[in-house]
């Protein structure tokens, strides 16, 4: 049983790179339809594109951002995911191509949401976040790849360490028993990574400018967020059948260097989805990510955010100022 939608405050997009808060009105519930009452969503690197209309990943519009949210089911028509439910949402490109969760009640596709495990709170699902799910993913690939903790293996690289995916991954592959290796633009931080779990920090310089096509081997694997040049430097360090889990391009888009890694080293190139991610590997993954992410590490690199202050978030995140995770608070 559905009824029709009273209004809701949400951040509705009029057009690429504009929008303001309006009260908007929600579609009525189909088959397989829930909708969930939002209490926290956060700003991602994606979310800061959207908002400010760079690379197009909109193409309808009006449009209500925000890649991903969490909160409880107030109305279904899916079985799978009953009223009183508690849901995270990320991925499928909610908040690309379907509205997403800048707005206080969200209606979405059942198959969209995934079960919080008991393990995790609706606002912890958001400090991990999409951020913070795709950095276990991408230590999921790594480990399917043949990278164990036991093996005694060397350092593990993590590039663009101050954002949210760097600092999960700093946090979670230290509570697996590796020993990350921190790369940042920002020296600054390099106390506060430490805290978070990072073995020793390194300068961005290290892995910027031109090297040789095959470099010392240093690394035993690789979670890049920036690619672009230094995707290219640090596949040339990885050690023998090391892998590289790319995961983002926050310096560029460009795939640079020789296929000398590839066929003098065995290296692998693992490339990590989280949106299209199959639903068993988020079931499976979640609980993994509420033993080891969730706790007061978590909340460390978690900064809290009323939902007004989310327009002027999207300058900050898309310059890299952001540190860790920015979690939004809409109805908690
Ligand atoms: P953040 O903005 O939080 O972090 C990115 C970090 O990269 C910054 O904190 C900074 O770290 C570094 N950085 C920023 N600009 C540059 C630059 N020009 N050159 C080198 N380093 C730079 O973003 P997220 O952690 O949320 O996302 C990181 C990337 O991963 C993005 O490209 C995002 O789109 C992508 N992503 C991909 C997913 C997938 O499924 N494949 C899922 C989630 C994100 P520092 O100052 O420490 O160097």
């Amino acid at each position: 049983m559905t009824t029709q939608s009273a209004p809701v405050k949400a951040l509705l997009q009029t057009e690429e790179g504009k929008g303001d808060f309006a009260d908007i009105t929600l579609p009525t519930l189909t088959e397989g339809d829930i909708k969930v009452a939002v209490a926290y969503s956060t700003i991602n690197y994606k979310d800061g594109m959207v908002l400010k209309g760079v690379g197009r990943l909109v193409r309808n519009f009006p449009h209500v951002p925000g890649v991903d949210f969490a909160g409880t089911v107030i109305e279904s028509e899916d079985p799978a995911k009953p009223v009183g439910a508690k849901v995270v949402v990320t991925g499928w490109r909610v908040g690309e191509a379907y509205w997403g969760g800048y707005s206080e009640q969200q209606v979405l596709k059942g198959k969209f949401a995934t079960i919080l495990p008991d393990n995790i709170t609706p606002k912890q699902a958001m400090g991990v976040g999409t951020a913070g799910f795709t950095a276990m993913l991408a230590i999921d690939h790594l480990e399917r790849a043949g990278l164990n903790a036991n093996d005694n293996p060397k350092p593990i690289l993590v590039t663009g360490a101050s954002g949210g995916v760097g600092t999960c991954s700093l946090v979670l592959l230290s509570a697996l028993g590796y020993q990350p290796v921190a790369v940042t633009g920002r020296p600054e931080q390099a106390d506060w990574l430490k805290a978070l779990g990072a073995h020793d920090v390194a300068p961005r310089d290290d892995l910027t400018g031109k090297g040789k096509p095959l470099e010392r081997e240093t690394w035993g694997g690789a979670i890049d967020s920036v690619g672009g040049g230094m995707l290219g430097r640090l596949l040339a360090q990885m050690a023998s059948g090391a892998s590289v889990a790319a995961v983002g391009l926050a310096g560029g888009s460009e795939l640079t260097g020789t296929v000398l890694p590839f066929l003098l080293r065995g290296v692998n190139l693992l490339g990590v989805d989280s949106v299209m991610c199959p639903q068993s590997t988020r079931d499976r993954l979640w609980p993994r990510i509420g033993t080891h992410l969730v706790g007061a590490k978590l909340e460390t690199i978690t900064t809290e955010h009323d939902f007004a202050a989310l327009p002027a978030l999207a300058d900050d995140i898309l310059a890299g100022k952001i540190r860790g995770r920015a979690i939004i608070r809409i109805n908690p």
